[in-house]
Protein backbone atom coordinates (compact mmCIF):
# COMPACT_ATOMS: atom_id res chain seq x y z
CA UNK A 1 0.00 0.00 0.00
CA UNK A 2 1.97 3.24 -0.92
CA UNK A 3 -0.09 6.69 0.99
CA UNK A 4 0.20 10.11 -0.02
CA UNK A 5 2.32 10.88 2.76
CA UNK A 6 4.95 8.19 1.60
CA UNK A 7 5.69 10.50 -1.17
CA UNK A 8 8.75 12.51 -0.66
CA UNK A 9 8.52 15.37 -2.06
CA UNK A 10 10.97 18.19 -3.26
CA UNK A 11 9.91 21.59 -4.13
CA UNK A 12 12.12 22.65 -7.31
CA UNK A 13 10.14 25.71 -7.66
CA UNK A 14 11.66 26.48 -4.09
CA UNK A 15 15.17 26.68 -5.11
CA UNK A 16 14.51 29.48 -7.64
CA UNK A 17 15.39 33.02 -5.76
CA UNK A 18 13.23 34.32 -3.58
CA UNK A 19 11.53 37.13 -5.82
CA UNK A 20 9.39 33.62 -7.15
CA UNK A 21 7.72 32.98 -4.29
CA UNK A 22 6.77 33.62 -0.28
CA UNK A 23 6.90 30.72 1.88
CA UNK A 24 3.61 30.32 3.92
CA UNK A 25 2.27 27.58 6.11
CA UNK A 26 -1.50 26.55 5.90
CA UNK A 27 -3.43 27.60 8.40
CA UNK A 28 -5.77 24.59 9.45
CA UNK A 29 -9.57 24.51 9.06
CA UNK A 30 -12.35 23.68 12.00
CA UNK A 31 -12.65 19.84 11.91
CA UNK A 32 -12.49 18.96 8.33
CA UNK A 33 -12.69 15.84 7.24
CA UNK A 34 -12.06 13.56 3.98
CA UNK A 35 -15.75 14.20 1.74
CA UNK A 36 -13.78 12.78 -1.92
CA UNK A 37 -10.80 10.63 -3.02
CA UNK A 38 -10.24 10.26 -6.93
CA UNK A 39 -8.76 7.23 -8.08
CA UNK A 40 -7.97 8.45 -11.09
CA UNK A 41 -5.52 11.11 -9.77
CA UNK A 42 -4.05 8.64 -7.45
CA UNK A 43 -3.43 6.39 -9.82
CA UNK A 44 -1.46 9.00 -11.57
CA UNK A 45 0.21 9.80 -8.21
CA UNK A 46 0.76 5.71 -8.02
CA UNK A 47 -0.98 5.57 -4.71
CA UNK A 48 -3.74 3.67 -3.06
CA UNK A 49 -7.13 5.14 -3.57
CA UNK A 50 -8.86 6.32 -0.11
CA UNK A 51 -12.40 5.89 0.89
CA UNK A 52 -14.32 8.98 2.49
CA UNK A 53 -14.51 7.64 6.01
CA UNK A 54 -11.42 5.81 6.02
CA UNK A 55 -9.27 6.06 9.01
CA UNK A 56 -6.75 7.31 6.79
CA UNK A 57 -9.31 10.11 5.83
CA UNK A 58 -8.32 11.99 9.33
CA UNK A 59 -4.64 11.05 8.90
CA UNK A 60 -4.52 12.95 4.91
CA UNK A 61 -6.24 15.55 6.86
CA UNK A 62 -3.88 16.32 8.99
CA UNK A 63 -1.08 15.70 6.37
CA UNK A 64 -2.49 18.20 4.19
CA UNK A 65 -2.51 21.21 7.02
CA UNK A 66 0.62 21.05 7.80
CA UNK A 67 -0.04 19.01 11.39
CA UNK A 68 2.18 15.65 10.41
CA UNK A 69 5.64 15.18 8.98
CA UNK A 70 5.95 14.70 5.52
CA UNK A 71 9.59 14.83 4.40
CA UNK A 72 9.69 17.15 1.25
CA UNK A 73 6.63 19.80 2.18
CA UNK A 74 8.03 22.99 1.59
CA UNK A 75 4.43 25.03 1.11
CA UNK A 76 4.98 27.96 -0.71
CA UNK A 77 2.40 30.65 -2.78
CA UNK A 78 3.65 31.32 -6.01
CA UNK A 79 3.41 35.17 -7.42
CA UNK A 80 2.49 35.85 -11.30
CA UNK A 81 0.25 39.13 -12.46
CA UNK A 82 -2.36 38.88 -15.21
CA UNK A 83 -4.22 40.52 -17.60
CA UNK A 84 -7.74 39.90 -16.02
CA UNK A 85 -11.11 41.05 -18.23
CA UNK A 86 -8.42 43.01 -20.33
CA UNK A 87 -6.55 44.59 -17.98
CA UNK A 88 -3.23 44.43 -16.78
CA UNK A 89 -2.70 43.58 -12.58
CA UNK A 90 0.65 44.26 -12.06
CA UNK A 91 0.99 41.32 -9.09
CA UNK A 92 -1.21 38.41 -8.12
CA UNK A 93 0.21 35.36 -7.09
CA UNK A 94 -1.16 32.86 -5.00
CA UNK A 95 -3.66 34.18 -2.91
CA UNK A 96 -5.73 30.94 -1.32
CA UNK A 97 -3.15 28.16 -2.84
CA UNK A 98 -0.23 26.72 -1.44
CA UNK A 99 2.66 24.48 -3.63
CA UNK A 100 3.44 21.65 -1.30
CA UNK A 101 6.38 20.70 -3.54
CA UNK A 102 6.57 17.76 -6.41
CA UNK A 103 5.88 14.54 -6.53
CA UNK A 104 8.53 12.40 -8.72
CA UNK A 105 6.61 9.48 -10.39
CA UNK A 106 8.32 7.47 -12.96
CA UNK A 107 10.05 10.05 -15.37
CA UNK A 108 6.83 12.83 -14.70
CA UNK A 109 6.77 15.23 -12.17
CA UNK A 110 3.73 16.73 -10.18
CA UNK A 111 3.10 19.88 -8.31
CA UNK A 112 0.95 19.24 -5.57
CA UNK A 113 -0.86 22.42 -4.91
CA UNK A 114 -3.42 22.96 -1.95
CA UNK A 115 -5.81 25.07 -2.68
CA UNK A 116 -7.93 27.43 0.13
CA UNK A 117 -4.97 26.73 2.98
CA UNK A 118 -5.55 30.59 4.62
CA UNK A 119 -4.48 33.50 3.65
CA UNK A 120 -1.00 34.43 1.76
CA UNK A 121 1.17 37.85 0.95
CA UNK A 122 -0.65 37.44 -2.08
CA UNK A 123 -4.31 37.50 -0.78
CA UNK A 124 -5.13 41.28 -1.34
CA UNK A 125 -8.49 41.14 0.16
CA UNK A 126 -9.56 37.51 -0.13
CA UNK A 127 -9.38 35.15 2.94
CA UNK A 128 -7.55 32.79 1.70
CA UNK A 129 -10.35 30.36 1.66
CA UNK A 130 -12.29 28.19 -1.31
CA UNK A 131 -15.79 27.25 -0.08
CA UNK A 132 -17.12 23.76 -0.79
CA UNK A 133 -19.28 24.57 -3.30
CA UNK A 134 -17.17 25.74 -5.95
CA UNK A 135 -14.35 22.84 -4.55
CA UNK A 136 -16.73 20.25 -5.15
CA UNK A 137 -17.24 21.84 -8.90
CA UNK A 138 -13.30 22.03 -9.39
CA UNK A 139 -13.57 18.65 -8.52
CA UNK A 140 -15.96 17.59 -11.04
CA UNK A 141 -14.83 19.35 -13.67
CA UNK A 142 -11.30 17.91 -13.56
CA UNK A 143 -12.17 14.88 -13.28
CA UNK A 144 -14.67 15.14 -16.36
CA UNK A 145 -12.04 16.92 -18.57
CA UNK A 146 -9.70 13.88 -18.00
CA UNK A 147 -12.51 11.48 -18.56
CA UNK A 148 -13.13 13.51 -22.27
CA UNK A 149 -9.64 13.13 -22.84
CA UNK A 150 -9.07 17.04 -22.09
CA UNK A 151 -5.76 18.35 -20.96
CA UNK A 152 -5.94 19.52 -17.28
CA UNK A 153 -5.29 19.83 -14.08
CA UNK A 154 -6.36 16.84 -11.78
CA UNK A 155 -7.91 17.14 -7.74
CA UNK A 156 -6.44 14.09 -5.98
CA UNK A 157 -9.14 14.96 -2.91
CA UNK A 158 -11.95 17.03 -1.68
CA UNK A 159 -11.70 17.82 2.31
CA UNK A 160 -14.98 19.83 3.92
CA UNK A 161 -15.16 21.76 7.36
CA UNK A 162 -17.39 23.28 9.93
CA UNK A 163 -15.15 26.45 9.09
CA UNK A 164 -17.47 28.99 8.55
CA UNK A 165 -16.48 31.43 5.01
CA UNK A 166 -18.18 34.37 4.13
CA UNK A 167 -19.24 34.86 0.72
CA UNK A 168 -23.08 36.29 -0.20
CA UNK A 169 -24.61 34.11 2.26
CA UNK A 170 -22.23 32.06 5.31
CA UNK A 171 -20.85 28.65 3.85
CA UNK A 172 -18.16 26.20 5.13
CA UNK A 173 -14.49 26.00 4.13
CA UNK A 174 -13.14 23.35 2.24
CA UNK A 175 -10.13 22.43 0.44
CA UNK A 176 -8.55 20.73 -2.60
CA UNK A 177 -5.11 18.97 -3.54
CA UNK A 178 -4.23 19.91 -6.91
CA UNK A 179 -2.10 18.33 -8.71
CA UNK A 180 -0.53 19.08 -12.21
CA UNK A 181 2.79 19.13 -14.27
CA UNK A 182 3.26 22.83 -13.53
CA UNK A 183 1.21 25.65 -12.45
CA UNK A 184 3.26 28.10 -14.44
CA UNK A 185 1.24 30.80 -16.57
CA UNK A 186 1.52 33.35 -19.00
CA UNK A 187 0.92 35.56 -16.21
CA UNK A 188 3.88 34.18 -14.19
CA UNK A 189 6.07 35.71 -17.22
CA UNK A 190 4.14 38.72 -17.48
CA UNK A 191 5.19 39.28 -13.91
CA UNK A 192 8.61 39.12 -14.38
CA UNK A 193 8.98 40.90 -17.44
CA UNK A 194 6.73 43.92 -16.41
CA UNK A 195 8.43 44.17 -13.21
CA UNK A 196 11.50 44.99 -14.84
CA UNK A 197 13.28 41.67 -13.83
CA UNK A 198 14.19 40.76 -16.82
CA UNK A 199 17.14 38.42 -15.17
CA UNK A 200 14.45 36.40 -13.37
CA UNK A 201 12.47 36.09 -16.68
CA UNK A 202 14.96 34.38 -18.03
CA UNK A 203 15.72 31.72 -14.91
CA UNK A 204 11.71 31.27 -15.23
CA UNK A 205 12.29 30.32 -19.06
CA UNK A 206 14.85 28.25 -18.07
CA UNK A 207 13.31 26.40 -15.13
CA UNK A 208 10.20 26.01 -16.98
CA UNK A 209 11.93 24.40 -19.95
CA UNK A 210 14.31 22.42 -18.03
CA UNK A 211 11.54 20.60 -16.44
CA UNK A 212 8.21 20.52 -18.90
CA UNK A 213 9.93 20.78 -22.03
CA UNK A 214 12.16 18.09 -22.52
CA UNK A 215 11.52 18.38 -26.29
CA UNK A 216 13.60 21.57 -26.26
CA UNK A 217 16.80 20.18 -24.19
CA UNK A 218 18.78 20.83 -26.95
CA UNK A 219 17.77 24.39 -27.83
CA UNK A 220 18.14 25.61 -23.86
CA UNK A 221 21.74 23.67 -23.98
CA UNK A 222 22.52 25.88 -26.58
CA UNK A 223 21.46 28.47 -25.20
CA UNK A 224 22.85 27.92 -21.62
CA UNK A 225 25.84 27.14 -23.80
CA UNK A 226 26.23 30.56 -26.01
CA UNK A 227 24.97 33.03 -23.62
CA UNK A 228 25.09 31.57 -19.95
CA UNK A 229 22.87 33.42 -17.65
CA UNK A 230 25.16 35.07 -14.86
CA UNK A 231 25.10 32.22 -11.68
CA UNK A 232 24.22 35.10 -9.24
CA UNK A 233 21.31 37.97 -10.12
CA UNK A 234 23.12 40.86 -11.49
CA UNK A 235 22.33 43.84 -9.63
CA UNK A 236 20.03 45.50 -11.78
CA UNK A 237 17.62 42.89 -12.87
CA UNK A 238 16.73 45.08 -16.08
CA UNK A 239 20.44 43.27 -17.42
CA UNK A 240 19.93 39.88 -18.71
CA UNK A 241 21.22 38.20 -21.37
CA UNK A 242 18.54 37.36 -24.32
CA UNK A 243 18.29 34.09 -25.49
CA UNK A 244 15.90 34.37 -28.43
CA UNK A 245 16.54 31.04 -29.86
CA UNK A 246 15.02 29.50 -26.54
CA UNK A 247 12.52 32.27 -26.28
CA UNK A 248 11.00 31.57 -29.41
CA UNK A 249 10.86 27.66 -29.27
CA UNK A 250 9.32 28.09 -26.13
CA UNK A 251 6.15 30.51 -27.49
CA UNK A 252 6.30 28.11 -30.39
CA UNK A 253 5.38 25.40 -27.72
CA UNK A 254 2.58 27.09 -25.59
CA UNK A 255 1.32 28.24 -29.17
CA UNK A 256 0.41 24.89 -30.55
CA UNK A 257 -0.33 23.58 -26.99
CA UNK A 258 -2.89 26.04 -26.45
CA UNK A 259 -4.50 26.13 -30.18
CA UNK A 260 -5.60 21.79 -29.36
CA UNK A 261 -6.45 22.90 -25.53
CA UNK A 262 -9.60 25.20 -27.13
CA UNK A 263 -9.40 22.85 -30.23
CA UNK A 264 -10.95 20.28 -27.50
CA UNK A 265 -12.87 22.78 -25.47
CA UNK A 266 -15.19 23.56 -28.37
CA UNK A 267 -16.74 20.39 -29.62
CA UNK A 268 -17.37 19.51 -26.26
CA UNK A 269 -18.88 22.56 -25.18
CA UNK A 270 -16.76 23.27 -22.45
CA UNK A 271 -17.05 27.14 -21.41
CA UNK A 272 -13.78 28.21 -19.11
CA UNK A 273 -15.55 31.85 -18.30
CA UNK A 274 -12.55 33.21 -16.93
CA UNK A 275 -9.84 33.30 -19.64
CA UNK A 276 -8.05 36.16 -17.85
CA UNK A 277 -3.89 35.70 -18.51
CA UNK A 278 -3.40 34.27 -15.00
CA UNK A 279 -5.43 31.50 -15.80
CA UNK A 280 -3.83 30.06 -18.85
CA UNK A 281 -1.15 27.33 -18.24
CA UNK A 282 1.99 27.28 -20.65
CA UNK A 283 1.45 23.28 -20.79
CA UNK A 284 -1.64 24.04 -22.49
CA UNK A 285 -3.96 22.66 -19.31
CA UNK A 286 -7.19 23.51 -18.54
CA UNK A 287 -6.53 25.45 -15.75
CA UNK A 288 -8.43 27.40 -12.13
CA UNK A 289 -11.94 26.35 -12.55
CA UNK A 290 -14.48 29.17 -11.45
CA UNK A 291 -17.61 29.81 -13.05
CA UNK A 292 -16.78 27.18 -15.63
CA UNK A 293 -19.99 25.71 -17.40
CA UNK A 294 -21.01 23.14 -20.26
CA UNK A 295 -23.15 24.41 -23.01
CA UNK A 296 -26.35 23.27 -22.26
CA UNK A 297 -28.58 24.91 -25.26
CA UNK A 298 -25.77 25.55 -27.66
CA UNK A 299 -25.56 28.99 -28.04
CA UNK A 300 -22.57 31.01 -29.52
CA UNK A 301 -23.03 33.76 -27.15
CA UNK A 302 -23.21 31.71 -24.48
CA UNK A 303 -21.47 33.34 -20.99
CA UNK A 304 -21.08 31.03 -18.01
CA UNK A 305 -19.79 33.97 -16.10
CA UNK A 306 -22.17 36.27 -14.34
CA UNK A 307 -19.50 38.59 -13.83
CA UNK A 308 -18.58 39.14 -16.99
CA UNK A 309 -20.74 41.71 -18.07
CA UNK A 310 -19.23 42.66 -21.51
CA UNK A 311 -19.73 39.02 -22.82
CA UNK A 312 -15.16 39.24 -22.87
CA UNK A 313 -15.66 35.31 -22.71
CA UNK A 314 -18.31 33.90 -24.47
CA UNK A 315 -18.16 30.26 -25.92
CA UNK A 316 -17.50 31.07 -29.66
CA UNK A 317 -15.41 33.99 -28.57
CA UNK A 318 -12.82 31.88 -26.63
CA UNK A 319 -10.33 31.09 -29.52
CA UNK A 320 -9.67 34.85 -30.27
CA UNK A 321 -9.50 35.39 -26.40
CA UNK A 322 -6.80 32.65 -26.31
CA UNK A 323 -4.89 34.22 -29.11
CA UNK A 324 -5.24 37.19 -27.34
CA UNK A 325 -3.68 35.98 -24.27
CA UNK A 326 -1.13 34.50 -26.73
CA UNK A 327 0.26 37.96 -27.79
CA UNK A 328 -0.05 39.39 -24.24
CA UNK A 329 2.94 36.13 -23.72
CA UNK A 330 4.99 36.94 -26.79
CA UNK A 331 5.33 40.64 -25.69
CA UNK A 332 6.46 39.43 -22.42
CA UNK A 333 9.40 37.16 -23.78
CA UNK A 334 10.35 40.66 -25.52
CA UNK A 335 13.08 41.18 -23.46
CA UNK A 336 15.07 37.64 -23.99
CA UNK A 337 14.07 38.09 -27.50
CA UNK A 338 15.12 42.13 -29.15
CA UNK A 339 16.84 44.22 -25.96
CA UNK A 340 16.39 46.81 -28.96
CA UNK A 341 12.49 46.62 -29.24
CA UNK A 342 12.29 46.35 -25.48
CA UNK A 343 14.40 49.35 -24.97
CA UNK A 344 12.38 51.72 -27.14
CA UNK A 345 9.27 50.65 -26.25
CA UNK A 346 9.88 50.48 -22.60
CA UNK A 347 9.97 54.70 -23.46
CA UNK A 348 6.53 54.31 -24.42
CA UNK A 349 3.25 55.05 -22.36
CA UNK A 350 2.43 51.33 -20.63
CA UNK A 351 6.00 49.90 -21.64
CA UNK A 352 5.54 46.08 -23.10
CA UNK A 353 2.29 45.68 -21.08
CA UNK A 354 0.40 47.30 -24.28
CA UNK A 355 2.59 46.25 -27.03
CA UNK A 356 0.72 46.14 -30.13
CA UNK A 357 1.21 42.96 -31.71
CA UNK A 358 2.59 44.24 -35.38
CA UNK A 359 5.22 45.12 -33.24
CA UNK A 360 6.13 42.39 -31.76
CA UNK A 361 9.87 40.93 -32.94
CA UNK A 362 8.97 39.12 -36.24
CA UNK A 363 10.38 35.86 -34.62
CA UNK A 364 7.55 36.13 -32.10
CA UNK A 365 5.10 37.16 -34.31
CA UNK A 366 5.62 34.26 -36.85
CA UNK A 367 5.40 31.94 -34.04
CA UNK A 368 1.88 33.21 -33.68
CA UNK A 369 0.75 32.34 -36.90
CA UNK A 370 0.93 28.82 -35.95
CA UNK A 371 -1.86 28.86 -33.25
CA UNK A 372 -4.64 29.18 -36.52
CA UNK A 373 -3.58 26.01 -38.10
CA UNK A 374 -3.33 24.30 -34.55
CA UNK A 375 -6.93 25.07 -33.01
CA UNK A 376 -8.60 24.15 -36.69
CA UNK A 377 -6.47 20.96 -37.33
CA UNK A 378 -7.93 19.85 -33.34
CA UNK A 379 -11.06 20.98 -33.86
CA UNK A 380 -11.80 19.70 -37.12
CA UNK A 381 -10.87 16.04 -36.05
CA UNK A 382 -12.52 15.97 -33.20
CA UNK A 383 -15.53 17.46 -35.10
CA UNK A 384 -15.00 14.72 -37.41
CA UNK A 385 -15.08 11.94 -35.21
CA UNK A 386 -18.49 13.62 -33.33
CA UNK A 387 -20.03 12.90 -36.88
CA UNK A 388 -18.28 9.33 -36.92
CA UNK A 389 -17.23 10.55 -40.03
CA UNK A 390 -13.37 8.99 -38.63
CA UNK A 391 -12.70 7.00 -35.86
CA UNK A 392 -11.42 8.25 -32.59
CA UNK A 393 -7.85 6.27 -32.53
CA UNK A 394 -6.86 4.84 -29.11
CA UNK A 395 -3.49 4.65 -27.18
CA UNK A 396 -1.54 7.47 -29.28
CA UNK A 397 -2.68 10.86 -29.24
CA UNK A 398 -3.59 12.06 -32.86
CA UNK A 399 -0.62 14.68 -32.45
CA UNK A 400 1.73 12.18 -32.61
CA UNK A 401 0.56 10.87 -35.98
CA UNK A 402 0.88 12.32 -39.39
CA UNK A 403 -2.21 13.72 -40.57
CA UNK A 404 -3.91 12.19 -43.26
CA UNK A 405 -4.75 15.31 -45.58
CA UNK A 406 -7.06 15.88 -48.11
CA UNK A 407 -9.73 13.13 -49.65
CA UNK A 408 -8.93 10.34 -47.75
CA UNK A 409 -11.32 8.41 -46.41
CA UNK A 410 -9.80 8.52 -42.96
CA UNK A 411 -9.11 12.29 -43.32
CA UNK A 412 -10.39 14.91 -40.91
CA UNK A 413 -13.28 17.40 -42.68
CA UNK A 414 -10.97 20.14 -44.14
CA UNK A 415 -11.34 23.88 -43.02
CA UNK A 416 -14.17 25.34 -44.18
CA UNK A 417 -16.16 22.45 -44.77
CA UNK A 418 -19.78 23.40 -45.19
CA UNK A 419 -20.57 20.52 -42.96
CA UNK A 420 -19.21 21.37 -40.01
CA UNK A 421 -19.83 25.23 -40.76
CA UNK A 422 -23.11 25.05 -41.57
CA UNK A 423 -24.19 22.56 -37.96
CA UNK A 424 -23.21 24.97 -35.93
CA UNK A 425 -25.13 27.90 -37.16
CA UNK A 426 -27.97 25.61 -37.04
CA UNK A 427 -27.28 24.58 -33.33
CA UNK A 428 -26.78 27.83 -32.90
CA UNK A 429 -30.08 29.25 -34.52
CA UNK A 430 -32.63 26.78 -32.57
CA UNK A 431 -30.86 26.68 -29.07
CA UNK A 432 -30.90 22.98 -30.02
CA UNK A 433 -29.72 21.02 -26.85
CA UNK A 434 -25.83 19.80 -27.35
CA UNK A 435 -25.43 16.80 -25.52
CA UNK A 436 -28.63 15.46 -27.40
CA UNK A 437 -28.08 16.64 -30.51
CA UNK A 438 -25.30 14.48 -30.74
CA UNK A 439 -26.00 11.77 -29.24
CA UNK A 440 -29.36 11.31 -31.30
CA UNK A 441 -27.76 11.78 -34.42
CA UNK A 442 -25.39 9.12 -33.37
CA UNK A 443 -28.62 6.81 -32.27
CA UNK A 444 -30.72 7.47 -35.79
CA UNK A 445 -30.76 5.10 -38.74
CA UNK A 446 -29.33 7.55 -41.33
CA UNK A 447 -28.27 4.99 -44.24
CA UNK A 448 -32.06 3.52 -43.82
CA UNK A 449 -33.47 7.54 -43.80
CA UNK A 450 -35.85 8.01 -46.98
CA UNK A 451 -34.70 11.50 -47.96
CA UNK A 452 -37.01 12.03 -50.53
CA UNK A 453 -39.88 12.17 -47.55
CA UNK A 454 -41.01 15.55 -46.19
CA UNK A 455 -40.32 14.08 -42.37
CA UNK A 456 -36.79 14.93 -40.50
CA UNK A 457 -36.86 11.37 -38.83
CA UNK A 458 -38.24 11.25 -35.40
CA UNK A 459 -35.27 11.27 -32.82
CA UNK A 460 -34.48 14.63 -34.41
CA UNK A 461 -37.28 16.25 -34.89
CA UNK A 462 -38.05 17.55 -31.53
CA UNK A 463 -34.61 19.08 -31.55
CA UNK A 464 -35.33 21.09 -34.80
CA UNK A 465 -39.28 21.65 -34.17
CA UNK A 466 -38.94 23.84 -37.43
CA UNK A 467 -36.98 21.36 -40.07
CA UNK A 468 -36.34 23.65 -42.49
CA UNK A 469 -32.74 24.30 -42.91
CA UNK A 470 -31.65 21.14 -40.90
CA UNK A 471 -33.04 18.28 -43.54
CA UNK A 472 -30.62 19.86 -46.29
CA UNK A 473 -27.87 19.27 -43.76
CA UNK A 474 -28.91 15.72 -42.91
CA UNK A 475 -28.69 15.31 -46.99
CA UNK A 476 -25.36 16.38 -47.16
CA UNK A 477 -24.30 14.60 -44.20
CA UNK A 478 -25.74 11.53 -45.49
CA UNK A 479 -24.09 11.74 -49.02
CA UNK A 480 -20.57 12.64 -46.80
CA UNK A 481 -20.46 9.20 -44.48
CA UNK A 482 -21.57 7.74 -48.20
CA UNK A 483 -19.06 8.98 -49.56
CA UNK A 484 -16.62 7.90 -47.23
CA UNK A 485 -17.82 4.83 -47.62
CA UNK A 486 -18.31 4.82 -43.91
CA UNK A 487 -20.78 1.36 -42.78
CA UNK A 488 -23.75 2.42 -40.68
CA UNK A 489 -23.12 0.84 -37.69
CA UNK A 490 -19.53 1.73 -37.55
CA UNK A 491 -20.89 5.39 -37.83
CA UNK A 492 -23.03 4.92 -34.79
CA UNK A 493 -20.55 3.45 -32.93
CA UNK A 494 -18.02 5.61 -33.45
CA UNK A 495 -20.05 7.94 -32.33
CA UNK A 496 -21.67 6.82 -29.45
CA UNK A 497 -17.74 6.58 -28.10
CA UNK A 498 -16.90 9.78 -28.53
CA UNK A 499 -20.00 11.98 -27.51
CA UNK A 500 -20.75 11.59 -24.14
CA UNK A 501 -24.23 10.56 -22.73
CA UNK A 502 -24.08 12.70 -19.75
CA UNK A 503 -22.68 16.33 -19.14
CA UNK A 504 -21.60 17.80 -16.26
CA UNK A 505 -25.19 20.48 -16.23
CA UNK A 506 -24.26 23.79 -14.12
CA UNK A 507 -28.05 23.64 -12.94
CA UNK A 508 -26.83 20.29 -10.97
CA UNK A 509 -23.19 21.97 -10.35
P1 LIG B 1 -9.31 33.70 -10.04
O1 LIG B 1 -10.09 34.67 -10.83
O2 LIG B 1 -10.13 32.75 -9.20
O3 LIG B 1 -8.35 32.94 -10.89
O4 LIG B 1 -8.47 34.51 -8.96
C1 LIG B 1 -7.76 35.68 -9.25
C2 LIG B 1 -6.81 35.99 -8.13
O5 LIG B 1 -7.52 36.20 -6.91
C3 LIG B 1 -5.81 34.89 -7.85
O6 LIG B 1 -4.58 35.50 -7.57
C4 LIG B 1 -6.37 34.20 -6.64
O7 LIG B 1 -5.37 33.58 -5.87
C5 LIG B 1 -7.03 35.34 -5.90
N1 LIG B 1 -8.13 34.88 -5.06
C6 LIG B 1 -9.32 34.39 -5.45
N2 LIG B 1 -10.10 34.09 -4.40
C7 LIG B 1 -9.39 34.37 -3.28
C8 LIG B 1 -9.63 34.28 -1.88
N3 LIG B 1 -10.77 33.81 -1.39
N4 LIG B 1 -8.65 34.68 -1.05
C9 LIG B 1 -7.50 35.16 -1.52
N5 LIG B 1 -7.21 35.28 -2.81
C10 LIG B 1 -8.13 34.89 -3.71
MG1 LIG C 1 -6.86 32.07 -11.14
Amino acid sequence: MTALSQIVLDNAYARLPDAFYRRVQPTALRNPRLLAFDSGTAALLGIDPLAPGEEGGRALCDLLQGERAWEGVDPIAQVYAGHQFGVYVPRLGDGRALLLGQARVGDRHYDLQLKGAGPTPYSRRGDGRAVLRSTIREYLASVALRGLGIPTTHALCLIGSDHPVYRETPETGALLLRVAESHVRFGTFEYFCHSEQHAHLRTLLEATVERDFPQLADVLARARRDAPAPTEAPLDLREVVPCPELAVAFLREVVRRTGHLVGEWQPVGFCHGVLNTDNCSVLGLTLDYGPYGFLDDFDLDHVCNHSDHRARYTYERQPDVLLWNLGRLAAALVPLVDPGVCETQSREPGGLVHLALERLPEPLLDVLDGYGPALVSRYLRRMSEKLGLIARPSGAQPEDREPVEGDAPDAPLSAGHRLVGDLVVLLDRGKVDHTTFWRRLGAFDLAGWNREGAEIPAPLTTLFPCGGPFRPWLVAYQEEVARRGVDEAERRSRMQAVNPAVVLRNSLA
